[in-house]
């Protein structure tokens, strides 16, 4: 497991290479959940989603590697491209022929490669595990790896610096990088803290796979909240025993909740995608109140602008 230890030294290493992100007090959300409600914003952290944090931890980790490798086309590629370059490594990010162009500018735009293998993300994920085999690259995953969970659980220390009487984090979940890494930071410091996961509840494997009490496959389906879809991995090792055991509470959402939590936001400002906006639909759902401080994490906001304006004009 991923201990406080490693946490703190996580945010030593990584000190300098990410921002500390504000805290926004929120009034509106304050009166719809009965209490108050702050808002984490990492929407504003470089590369747009705090997967910077775990990113740059595991890079700045490695021994003598040819460079790094993922098939993440989302924040995580992102993020890992980014830790490279400002380490001086190359990075090839592995993506199927279906990514959207956009997505594949982004990549090159930080300064990695694209490499374009095959029709499906197993044949990405084939590629980069070629790499790490023959080719002597160290293959970054975006969620089940203790670095990357040490990386995440600094936005843990930072909310409870911002927020020292926090009673609840409201944490997007996907693979559970970043609820594994919140809760294992918050919990050592305020064991008394309340950690409650949200989802989309279409195709959530995580809550799939507590539910059958082992790792298990789910459709995946198109959601909002492109950033919290896909696995756990069947062979999860770490992120599957530490959100069953450090989260308190989950909560799902359907698509028009998390529209509206969106919407939400970016009426107050914030311009976040579907995977931050959960906090935020879950109180207006009715799903989820204050009773004592509550941090919402904005965990990113990497969402297609046109995708984002058209949201805004459905009401
Ligand atoms: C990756 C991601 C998540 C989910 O993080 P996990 O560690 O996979 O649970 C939530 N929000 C955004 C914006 C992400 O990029």
């Amino acid at each position: 497991m991923v201990s406080l230890d490693d946490i703190l030294a996580a945010r030593d290493r990584i000190e300098g290479q990410v921002l500390d992100t504000p805290v926004a007090g929120s009034a509106n959300l304050s009166a719809l959940a009965g209490g108050p409600v702050w808002l984490k914003c990492e929407h504003r952290q470089t590369t747009g989603a705090f997967k910077l944090r775990g990113a740059t931890n595991a890079v700045a980790r490695l021994g003598d590697v040819a460079g790094v490798t993922t098939a993440s086309t989302g924040n995580h590629g992102r993020a890992l491209a980014h830790a490279a370059r400002a380490l001086g490594l190359p990075a090839i990010i592995c993506m199927s022929r279906l990514v959207p162009a956009n997505k594949l500018a982004a990549i090159r735009d930080l300064g990695a490669e694209a490499r374009i293998v095959g029709e499906s993300q197993d044949d990405a994920f084939e590629e980069a595990r070629r790499l790490q085999r023959d080719e002597g690259f160290a293959l970054i995953p975006p969620f089940d790896h203790p670095d990357v969970i040490a990386g995440q659980g600094t936005l843990g220390l930072e909310i409870l610096d911002q927020v020292p009487d926090a009673a609840a984090i409201a944490v997007p979940l996907s693979g559970g990088g970043l609820l594994a890494g919140v809760a294992a930071a918050a919990k050592a410091r305020r064991p008394d803290i309340c950690i409650i996961g949200i989802s989309m509840e279409r195709g959530a494997a995580m809550a799939a796979s507590l539910a059958a009490g082992e790792p298990v496959e789910v459709t995946e389906l198109p959601t909002l909240a492109d950033s919290l879809g896909g696995g756990i991995g069947m062979g999860n090792r770490l992120t599957f025993p530490m959100v069953r055991d450090l989260m308190d509470d989950l909560i799902l959402l359907t698509e028009d909740e998390i529209a509206a939590g969106l919407r939400h936001l970016a009426g107050e400002g914030h311009v976040v995608e579907g995977a931050a906006a959960v906090g935020a639909g879950a109180i207006l759902a009715g799903k989820l109140r204050s009773d004592g401080p509550l941090v919402l994490i904005l965990s990113g906001g990497n969402i297609d602008p046109a995708l984002h304006a058209s949201l805004l004009e459905t009401t």
